[in-house]
């Protein structure tokens, strides 16, 4: 007879009360255990006590003992990074990037998109974390985001989960039709007619009549609705709140910024961060494509306007944005929240690629095919005729992939298609390499981090 395999998470017991509580994998499968029955566990009896299941329930549980389990409001830090861990295998490395830097992460963040390409839930996501966050006896803290989010229902759902940190998608109240007719309100009138602003450095912003209609006309509505959002769900919650205008077709003035920041604030709206829209193309998984010399100017005056109302600029879709990093970093005095996800996934992809080069082709092979079909999904102008017919790669070359931004983009678009078919192998695959994606995720996101000009934490 087989004897049963337990090992133990050395790094998660933890002591409460006079009770031990702890994680061990037994034959595959995570427990928590406790030495105490009485705390809320649901599992059954042993000899030493309580045996339970990882599942929502005890999550709940783990949470109200260990609030370092459950997710804070990390955003009060002057830097912060978002790193979606849309397969739940990813946050073991992602902690072991932010034990090493000088930043806070947000470990849990994603859109609804996101929760329906992978078919999980926002208890799913959260609850991976948390079980993460427990066996790794992770203590520094981490935020959740309800990234992109455009409903109330949504809104709700998150911060009913506890979720530290909503972003507002505000891109369907941004109106872009002309309407000739529009007339700006005769307060908003009186606050900016005539008007200058100084905002640091002499850095001054004014706005002539034919500028403060169009403003008003494209952004009242959508300042509107991040008002009601603001009153009805955020204050008096434990959430920090994002604006994000950055879905739109057109780049955010520095005007139309400072507009929006301030009519908010007029309202009574307080947030921790803003997301404009930046100048140049901040396409999915690949670096910056743009005028860099534009960028850079643009983005000083963006950040200038985050420090004089006091809120953080953030920068999405930063998976891989290498070349301009260093100039959010200065532009901003290193106050900032920047955002990841889909280079997330890709690191998780080129593991496949080097560890299995048989499932990789045939991926890589089925992303070619569903390709159109994702595209609908994103903007990107892959032109996949620049990527290397597969067939004429080594297997040990097939890694290289990733360093090329059009088989990124291949393998970045159309991975809902991919988890859909190749679900149980990947997992399984990623299950075996799983120190492989940490190191990968260290190398990578450690990357970015640098380049953003975040410092180490010395070594004890
Ligand atoms: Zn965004």
């Amino acid at each position: 007879m087989k004897g049963v395999i337990i090992i133990k998470y050395e790094k998660s017991v933890a002591a409460i009360g006079g009770a031990t509580v702890y994680m061990a994998n037994e034959d595959g499968q995570d427990y928590i255990y406790s030495t105490d029955k009485t705390l809320g566990f649901k599992g059954v009896s042993t000899e030493y006590g309580i045996k339970a299941e990882c599942n929502h329930e005890n999550a709940n549980v783990l949470r109200r003992l260990f609030p370092y389990t459950a997710p804070s409001r990390v955003l009060q830090h002057d830097k912060s990074f978002g790193v979606g861990d849309r397969l739940g295998v990813a946050a073991v490395g992602h902690i072991k990037v932010f034990e090493r830097y000088d930043a806070y992460p947000v470990l849990v963040q994603q859109s609804i998109r996101e929760l329906n390409l992978t078919h999980r839930t926002y208890e799913d996501v959260l609850d991976c974390v948390t079980y993460t966050v427990f066996k790794t006896g992770y203590k520094k803290g981490f935020g959740a985001d309800g990234d992109h989010l455009k409903t109330e229902q949504d809104i709700q759902y998150a911060l009913g989960l506890g979720f530290t940190m909503i972003t507002l998608d505000c891109s369907e109240h941004i109106i872009t039709d002309i309407d000739a007719d529009f007339a700006v309100p005769q307060a908003t009138l009186q606050r900016y007619a005539d008007k200058f602003f100084e905002i640091e450095d002499g850095e001054v912003l004014s706005f002539d009549k034919e500028q403060l209609k169009q403003i008003s006309m494209i952004y009242d509505d959508a300042i509107a609705f991040a008002a009601d959002i603001y009153h009805k769900y955020i204050k008096g919650s434990n959430a920090d709140f994002e604006i994000s205008i950055d879905e739109t077709a057109t780049t955010t003035t520095p005007l139309q910024h400072f507009y929006v920041a301030n009519e908010l604030k007029q309202k009574g709206v307080n947030f921790a961060t803003m997301a404009p829209r930046f100048c140049g193309e901040f396409q999915k998984g690949i670096d910056y494509i743009g005028d860099i010399a534009q960028f850079e100017k643009e983005i000083d005056i963006h950040a200038k306007i985050a420090r004089y109302f006091g809120y953080k600029i953030s920068v999405h879709s930063g998976s891989d944005k290498f070349s301009i990093f260093p100039m959010v970093a200065k532009a901003t005095k290193g106050v900032f929240h920047v955002k990841t996800a889909g280079t997330n996934w890709l690191e998780a992809m080129r593991v496949v690629a080097a560890k299995d080069a048989e499932l990789y082709r045939q991926i890589h092979k089925y992303a070619l095919k569903m390709f159109t079909e994702a595209k609908k999904y994103y903007h990107v102008t892959t032109d996949i005729t620049k990527i290397p017919d597969i067939d004429s790669l080594k297997d040990e070359d097939l890694p290289k992939l990733f360093d090329q931004n059009e088989s990124r983009q291949l393998i970045h678009i159309t991975y809902g298609f991919i988890l859909d078919e190749y679900r149980g192998q990947l997992y399984t695959l990623w299950g075996t390499h799983h120190v492989e994606y940490e190191k990968a995720l260290l190398t990578h996101i450690g990357k970015h981090l640098d380049l953003l000009g975040v410092p180490l934490i010395s070594l004890k």
